[in-house]
């Protein structure tokens, strides 16, 4: 009997006339496809198309293709889902994957246009004018005092509870992943670049790594129901705290980082024992009703001197009640993270098929807190697959205050999406805790390219807003007046709030 019926799924072809016999694809791949005999040998079986050889061989002689197989059409029952049933018949297990949802779904972002200015609506030319991306995530008081502060100006008057809000001169921040699944290397890179910008990284579940403390003031700390890392000095470390209920890619489920990945550092990172399994079950087991929630969000706030405590949901059904509960249960900020979203591990039937897409949870919940009167009690992040500034002038349009940007970070540091984050033999370095491949990556060669790529989506915001006629960022916030649909049915449009093309 053959030991598997799965053809693989890519095709490595070497042109031997042009090869070097350097070696070089041996020693780049993670996932160990080559061997070296005289020249190299590729095993098709083990490719993942992650194209670090094909990126660093010498002769660019590497090619690397799908492989179609001639499989009997059948519009029912996919070659993916054929070869599923083969690898669950082989492993008996569930499918694990990494990165976000690869099926087409229809993608709401593609359907939204923005509205532009003409004769007696004039643009803005942001290469001459000011153009304010200034934002600040936070609790708002529904009023504020100013009092003169004696330069002929005024100023806010102290204690007007906007104190601890914490200022973005981009409304973008890095999405939150952890040290663990992702390299130190990584969120050395982030950390870095969030200074720079003058934004935030996110921790994720998996604590600040002491090397990450001097950058304290552009981190938001994470407290996952595994409380990995958790600790007032941990608390303290960061500019804001972050209570993390869902992920979008997985919601309804926990996180698993393997024992593999679990090194000393982030042993010593995450408070657990080197080699064992890092689980964080789905419930907080501290929290079943928001009132469970409004304690652990006071407590936070009593441990770190009143900072920002932001809590992330996944976007589902009834999204907008639910961010309703949050809000009145003291957070300062929803995460709310659409089924796109990436993750370093997670069932493939889940990612694929639980969720709803951001677009229409960011919608509903602006929403419904506007209709509850309570809109300015705390900041919305939008995540799950922003993919563009195109998407980040569209989020915010549809009532987000500030993206966070998770996928499009690791393809900044190299990332190619072949999706075996969950292996952790990422050959770019960046989901793996293995020192050969984590060397990989320099961070100040990472931050650098983070900074550049969001300077690049800053400007084309900067340029989206002179377009629509508004001067400022805060002005763009749930304008979905300035969103026209375009192939979009009435219920989605409904849904939205947008009206379609041509209305
Ligand atoms: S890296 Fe390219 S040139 Fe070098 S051995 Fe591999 S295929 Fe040949
Ligand atoms: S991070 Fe690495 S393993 Fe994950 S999808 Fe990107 S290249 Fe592949």
């Amino acid at each position: 009997m053959p030991t598997s019926l799965i053809q693989p799924e890519f095709r490595v072809e070497i042109d031997y006339n042009k090869c070097h016999k350097c070696g070089r694809c041996v020693q780049q791949c993670g996932w160990g496809v080559y061997s070296f005999n005289e020249r190299p040998y590729p095993d098709d079986s083990k490719c993942r198309a992650c194209h670090r050889c094909v990126t660093y061989c010498p002769a660019h002689c590497i090619t690397i293709k799908k492989n179609d197989l001639a499989l009997r059409d059948n519009a029912n029952w996919s070659p993916e889902l054929r070869k599923n049933v083969w690898r669950q018949a082989e492993s008996g297990g569930v499918m694990l994957t990494g990165m976000g949802n690869d099926k087409p779904y229809l993608k709401i972002f593609d359907h939204l246009v923005l509205d532009a200015c003409q004769v007696t609506n004039p643009s803005i030319d942001p290469l001459r004018e000011p153009m304010e991306l200034r934002t600040y995530l936070g609790r708002k008081p529904d009023s504020v005092e100013v009092e003169a502060n004696g330069e002929g100006g005024y100023r806010l008057k102290p204690g007007s509870g906007v104190e601890n809000n914490v200022k973005l001169d981009t409304p973008l921040i890095f999405a939150p992943m952890s040290y663990g699944s992702v390299s130190l290397n990584v969120h050395k890179s982030l950390a870095m670049a969030a200074e720079r910008l003058g934004i935030l990284m996110n921790t994720g579940e998996g604590g600040l790594h002491a090397d990450l403390y001097p950058y304290g003031n552009n981190v938001i700390v994470q407290v996952a129901s595994g409380r990995f890392g958790v600790s007032p000095e941990y608390l303290n470390r960061g500019a804001a705290i972050e209570i993390k209920i869902g992920q979008g890619a997985k919601p309804g489920i926990g996180g698993h980082l393997p024992g593999e990945k679990i090194n000393k550092e982030v042993s010593t990172t995450r408070m657990i024992p080197q080699g064992t399994d890092a689980i964080s079950p789905a419930p907080h087991h501290d929290i079943y009703s928001i009132e469970d929630l409004r304690q652990l969000i006071y407590s936070l706030k009593e441990a770190s001197g009143y900072k920002p405590v932001g809590v992330k949901i996944a976007a589902v059904h009834n999204v907008g009640a639910i961010a309703s509960g949050v809000v009145r249960a003291g957070a300062d900020y929803v995460y709310l993270d659409g089924f796109t979203g990436g993750t370093g591990a997670a069932p493939a039937i889940i990612r694929d098929h639980v969720g709803i897409p951001i677009e229409i949870a960011i919608a509903v919940v602006d929403q419904r807190l506007r209709e509850e009167g309570i809109r300015n009690q705390a900041s919305i992040i939008a995540a799950g697959s922003i993919r563009s500034s195109a998407d980040m002038a569209k989020a915010i349009a549809l009532g987000a205050d500030v993206v966070a940007i998770g996928s499009a970070t690791l393809m900044a540091l190299g990332c190619h999406l072949c999706q075996g984050c969950h292996t952790g033999c990422c050959s770019w370095g960046l989901t793996t805790q293995k020192p050969e491949l984590t060397r990989r990556l320099d961070p100040e060669w990472g931050a650098e390219r983070l900074t550049n790529l969001v300077h690049a989506w800053s400007h084309e915001l900067q340029e989206i807003l002179g377009a629509l006629g508004v001067n400022a960022v805060e002005s763009l916030r749930g304008s979905r007046e300035r969103l026209r649909a375009v192939g979009l049915d009435k219920q989605t449009c409904d849904i939205l709030g947008v009206k379609p093309a041509g209305l």
